[in-house]
């Protein structure tokens, strides 16, 4: 039994025939760049996303550059950002000049703190960020509603939350990525929808920020060498795009087997009262990207290893938080700033969780943790 926090090979050997045929057709006609199953794939997204725009990239942190450009954010702005995430979010907001601000997260639940929005936002804010971390989304109500009055706009990061449902309080229902003026998502392998490769994703309802998202990963152009803005080169390769079309058929299905496997973690963590299970938000289902429990910061390093002794890998996403990362010092942050983000990156600690997860071997891992903490 070869533990694997997730297991890609298992989940294409099932799907296969399809994937090949698909690899083949792409080789056959060797439409490599802009092959017609990357439109064919935009459009299954935005069937399945219910959005009106997507606009595939390069990646994820593209999609982030790119989203920014197009909204127009100017150097010397403020985006605020969680201080518990992902680098690529702070990565690109410091590329393009902007400045970072970040925001606590939320304790149980990983999100960015609403509660905070206000203090943190001045007349330089343009806009927020929310990361719907390990596959839940954010509280988009608070945040789309703090946008609207304070004329920000809102980039989703949903890198890991595909396939998430939002439910509004009026009882609409909205896919992660799809209610801020821009949405992305990345089709990097370990992703929920994952590729062969690189790969990423913007959505948007609005038609002008489509074109501009299209144009802006176009190097600037919308007529081949007439280029009207300063662009990027982000494409999706068509081989990926033929891969994605394929695995996008099973999203649901990926998305049901996480959960199971989430829901038997609870089932048997929540009897252990050193473990803290992740906890659900109301508004939101969880596509479960990564399981993730705390410790107490004093035993996580032993507890790892123990588990890495007894053949069963776990990761910590994420040790160091941005705003304590060397490459932002320059910021103006310091330790304290963040005590929740802080606090999180001593405890955190994700655990196997993937589609292809057999019964025996989920039982092994939970035998085995109980047998850690129950001795
Ligand atoms: C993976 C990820 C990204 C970046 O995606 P890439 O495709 O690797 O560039 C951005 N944000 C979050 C939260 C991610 O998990």
């Amino acid at each position: 039994m070869k533990i694997q926090m997730v297991d890609l090979f298992s989940q294409y050997n099932k799907i296969k025939s399809q994937i090949d045929i698909g690899i083949q057709e792409v080789i056959d006609t060797s439409t490599f760049i802009n092959g017609p199953q990357v439109n064919l794939f935009a459009d299954e997204l935005e069937t399945y996303n219910q959005v009106e725009h997507v606009i595939p990239c390069a990646n994820g942190t593209d999609a982030l550059q790119i989203a920014m450009m197009a909204l127009g954010f100017k150097a010397g702005q403020e985006v605020i950002v969680p201080a518990f995430t992902y680098v690529a979010t702070v990565e690109v907001i410091a590329l393009l000049g902007l400045i970072p601000v970040f925001i606590d997260v939320n304790p149980d639940t990983f999100e960015l703190d609403v509660q905070q929005l206000e203090m943190r936002k001045t007349s330089n804010t343009v806009g927020i960020i929310p990361v719907h971390l390990y596959g839940q989304c954010s509280n988009m109500e608070f945040i789309l509603s703090f946008a609207k009055e304070n004329n920000l706009k809102v980039i989703e990061d949903a890198a890991q939350a595909i396939g998430a449902d939002y439910m509004f309080s009026s009882g609409s229902v909205s896919k992660a990525g799809t209610m801020g003026e821009i949405g992305i998502t990345s089709f990097f392998p370990s992703k929920n929808l994952g590729c062969f490769g690189d790969g990423g994703a913007m959505f948007t309802n609005d038609k002008n920020l489509a074109e501009k998202l299209k144009i802006i990963s176009n190097h600037g152009q919308k007529k081949k060498y007439v280029h009207e803005s300063i662009g990027v080169n982000s494409r999706l390769d068509t081989i990926q795009a033929a891969i994605l079309r394929v695995k996008l058929k099973h999203l649901d299905e990926y998305s049901k087997a996480r959960n199971l496997v989430a829901e038997k973690y609870d089932k048997e963590f929540s009897k252990i009262s050193e473990i803290k299970i992740p906890t659900r938000v109301p508004n939101s289902t969880h596509v479960f990207h990564q399981y993730t429990i705390q410790v107490k910061g004093e035993i996580r390093q032993e507890f790892k290893d123990f588990l890495q002794e007894n053949g069963i890998p776990s990761m910590i996403y994420y040790p160091i938080p941005l705003h304590m990362q060397v490459a932002y010092q320059g910021f103006g942050y310091k330790e304290g700033d963040f005590p929740v983000a802080e606090d999180l990156c001593t405890k955190v600690l994700s655990l196997p969780i993937h589609t292809e997860m057999k019964s025996d071997e989920q039982d092994y891992i939970i035998h085995t943790i109980k047998k850690y903490f129950n001795g």
